[in-house]
């Protein structure tokens, strides 16, 4: 049904209860994609658990014995902002399997999408703010190491700055990293990404997609990749907890159709990840992660001559 297949397990959730993290949405998003007939059970591929092999490409040994032992330090438990248990571990390792596996079908189908991962805040040598290792830099890794492609875009819109993402590529030329992020959120100390558009608070839709617009442009000006990472963090939104911006649920979807014509217009795969969200109503997160996959199936169902105009003036 859907041109693409969308990356799901049901221990992706990390039952955390009352947690602000909302980690049922993934179970919730897969749900509704269902019930409103987005997609049907053939639509659906479960990931295996990333290979440690791959996750060690990314992470160093002694923070993946760490997890792995349960010998987190209280400081190193404290700003990762979750339990660390095996389930947890476990939960993280499928969603590294899920990008790596959504990795290889957009290579193959032109998109597929993660109901799961993004956890662009987390570093080789330790995780911070709800994640455990970074399933996007491990699929990259692993994408290179097959040579399936040789170099990568990730493109995060998520509210929130990708200090992991943009630390683990800083030295990598073969790995362009954008961030359109709040200037004034967490995290306090943002390594430079290749772009980095920190966005005042309470920016609303015209402006940010005004912004996001340019920082594609250039993106893609300055660098032609093999495939594009998009990480969809729903927490742009105005009603988010964790977030400070003001965007609508229909300035997020176009927020999404404008990076995915942008792919388009590049003829590049594109790998989507769902990141945060964490909107007082968890029925909003999963309305901009099933809109995202909308906005991907009508953007892989267009016309291929159909291309986005430059804002700016001029050639
Ligand atoms: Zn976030």
């Amino acid at each position: 049904m859907l041109p693409f297949k969308l990356i799901y397990h049901e221990d992706y959730d990390l039952h955390l209860g009352s947690h602000v993290f909302p980690s049922q949405k993934y179970r919730l998003v897969r749900d509704a994609a269902l019930a409103e007939g987005i997609a049907a059970p053939e639509d659906f591929l479960k990931p295996n658990l990333a290979d440690d092999a791959d996750v060690l490409r990314v992470h160093t040994s002694e923070y993946v014995h760490k997890l792995k032992t349960g010998t987190l330090s209280a400081s190193e438990q404290m700003i990762l902002e979750i339990p660390a248990g095996p389930e947890t571990v476990r939960a993280f390792w499928l969603a590294a399997g899920g990008t790596i596996l959504a990795a290889q079908r957009a290579h193959q189908d032109g998109f597929a999408a993660n109901i799961g991962g993004g956890f662009h805040h987390a570093f080789p040598e330790h995780g911070e703010g709800f994640c455990m290792i970074h399933d996007v830099a491990v699929a990259i890794r692993r994408m290179q190491a097959d040579k399936a492609i040789r170099t990568a875009m990730t493109v995060d819109t998520d509210v929130h700055h990708g200090n992991g993402t943009a630390a683990i590529f800083a030295k990598d030329e073969s790995v362009f990293t954008l961030s359109i992020h709040q200037e004034r959120n967490y995290p306090s100390r943002k390594p430079p990404s290749d772009i980095d558009l920190h966005l005042p608070d309470r920016i609303g839709d015209d402006d940010y997609l005004a912004i996001l617009e340019r920082g594609l442009w250039q993106a893609f000006s300055e660098f032609h990749p093999d495939m594009l990472f998009y990480v969809a963090g729903a927490d742009p939104y105005r009603e988010d907890q964790l977030g400070g911006l003001s965007l609508t649920l229909e300035g997020l979807q176009r927020r999404d159709k404008l990076v995915f014509q942008h792919a388009r217009r590049m003829n590049i795969p594109v790998v989507i990840t769902l990141a945060g969200g964490y909107a007082r109503n968890v029925q909003d997160t999963v309305r901009i992660h099933i809109n995202t996959f909308l906005a991907a199936r009508d953007s892989a169902n267009a016309p291929s001559a159909q291309k986005p105009k430059p804002t700016t003036s001029g050639l």
